[in-house]
């Protein structure tokens, strides 16, 4: 056939706008997006009648209904928002890409609260004038770690950046080379020092840095020790760090203030839960350490935030800078974290309710069980379309927290029949809501420990539709 007449079989905007499937996608979706795309999808067409990919029988009513098909789809992929539900079944408990720590019901609860109402943010309901959101806060944080004050801000890397301009800038900051770390997502201790206005003083190797190498850099100029928690590392052999504790006796010997990047940064002492032992932010604290930072949405299970807490003078400049004003929390912030934190004054409530605390301290026997379940259901569900097991896995902590850290868990593995695992992994992550699990030895595996509960059923759910479309696709 001519080009041209080939063209002819293909329908006018205005004849898919008249179809009543079409008329009523426009009672949910606005006109320009839907005409936007039926141009695109009959621009699409064109190229292929043109190419002479559609068979000569083909005809122009086959193809409208083809087009307004298409255009269906394509109008549900583009007005789903694009921030979506994601479903993690990666086994990595505070996954940055998935949006770290899941918040605990009462910190979600605070959230609808003060997003659905005016709240009292920065007024004193007391004495009816102008308060602080830090003060939500700030009690709560001296109760909980001993500081004498605190303050939070938008994550911990402003957290550090606001510390280090207040404290040092335009004078030198003393880091060992074996804690000039990168946090990802271009957070790099040198990096960050410069935008502060601070002078970065390398001191020690990468491996060893002893007191003495401090003392060799301490001048005039010098005005803060700079301890950086390594989180997402580990040096291993020849190693011999310089300690919290002798940093701290450094900076009595020479009056010089000590603060830690903790990153992390925890309340309650994993180390006894089976977790890696590490100080808790009270012991930092307690050992002396001037200004401590660590995040609101890694370990502690809270929002994304910095917290800052120490000595009342230092934390007091750092309120004062300008800078703080550009970083300061949000009202949802200040809710959720004052939940979350509210939770620790129990301990024990803390490790209930808490899902970061509950993923972490999941015991094998318990994850164990729930995967079996899980597993026998997938089973009944896509009978003899694929292998349905249980598989030993080891879970992460995730968040750049506690890297060595190995969580034996238990993973439900999908073995498919009929497509590859890379395919099926493919459809479960475009669904709604998203579920992302982990590719391995062509199977699909569904690490329990970060599915949580209730989103079982889902997760049967999409599976068996996956399997549905699959062998639709097949007949
Ligand atoms: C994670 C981390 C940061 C950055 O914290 P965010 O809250 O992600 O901004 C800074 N320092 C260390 C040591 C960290 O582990």
């Amino acid at each position: 056939m001519e080009n041209k007449e080939v063209l002819r079989k293909l329908p006018a905007v205005d004849e898919i706008l008249r179809r009543q499937e079409i008329a009523d996608l426009l009672v949910e979706n606005p006109r320009n997006l839907v005409v936007e795309i039926i141009r695109d999808v009959l621009d699409r067409w064109r190229q292929v009648l043109l190419t002479g990919e559609v068979k000569e029988e083909t005809g122009r009513a086959e193809i409208t209904s083809l087009v307004a098909k298409e255009v269906i789809r394509e109008t549900a992929r583009r007005s789903r928002p694009s921030l979506r539900r994601v479903i993690n079944a990666t086994g990595v408990v505070l996954h940055t890409n998935l949006g770290r720590a899941v918040l605990a019901r009462a910190a979600r609860a605070a959230v609808e609260m003060v997003a659905s109402g005016y709240c009292n943010l920065e007024l004193d309901l007391q004495s009816g004038r102008r308060g602080s959101r830090y003060a939500h806060l700030e009690a709560l944080l001296i109760n909980l770690t001993g500081a004498e004050a605190a303050m939070v801000v938008n994550n911990n890397a402003a957290a550090v950046l606001l510390a280090l301009s207040t404290l040092a800038r335009g004078r030198e900051v003393i880091v060992s080379r074996g804690q000039l770390v990168e946090i990802g997502g271009s957070f790099r201790i040198p990096e960050v020092m410069a935008q502060s206005g601070a002078i970065l003083v390398e001191v020690g190797a990468t491996n060893k840095t002893y007191p003495d190498d401090y003392r060799r850099a301490i001048n005039e100029r010098t005005a803060l020790l700079l301890h950086v928690h390594t989180s997402n590392y580990r040096l291993v052999g020849f190693v011999r760090e310089i300690t919290v504790k002798e940093l701290v006796a450094l900076g009595k010997e020479y009056g010089l203030p000590v603060m830690s990047d903790l990153g992390s940064g925890f309340l309650v002492d994993l180390g006894q839960l089976g977790l890696p032992a590490e100080p808790t932010v009270q012991e930092i604290v307690s050992s002396g350490v001037d200004v401590v930072t660590f995040s609101g949405d890694k370990l502690l299970g809270g929002p994304q935030a910095g917290i800052i807490v120490g000595r009342r003078q230092f934390i007091e400049k750092m309120k004062k800078n300008p800078l703080t004003r550009a970083i300061r929390i949000d009202k949802f912030t200040a809710a959720s974290l004052e939940a979350t934190l509210r939770l620790y004054l129990e301990p024990a409530k803390a490790l209930e309710q808490i899902p970061t605390l509950r993923m972490l301290t999941a015991g094998l026997a318990e994850l164990e069980d729930r995967a079996r379940k899980l597993a026998e259901q997938i089973r009944q569900k896509v009978g003899n379309k694929a292998t349905i097991e249980l598989l030993p896995v080891i879970s992460r902590v995730g968040g750049g927290a506690m890297p060595t850290a190995e969580l034996p868990s238990m993973a439900v593995s999908i073995r498919p029949g009929q497509i590859d695992s890379e395919n099926l992994a493919s459809i479960l992550r475009n669904g709604e809501p998203a579920i992302m699990g982990r590719v391995q030895d062509e199977r699909l595996l569904l690490d329990i420990r970060t599915i949580l509960p209730g989103e079982e059923e889902i997760l049967i759910q999409a599976i068996t539709a996956a399997f549905q479309a699959v062998e639709e696709v097949e007949k």
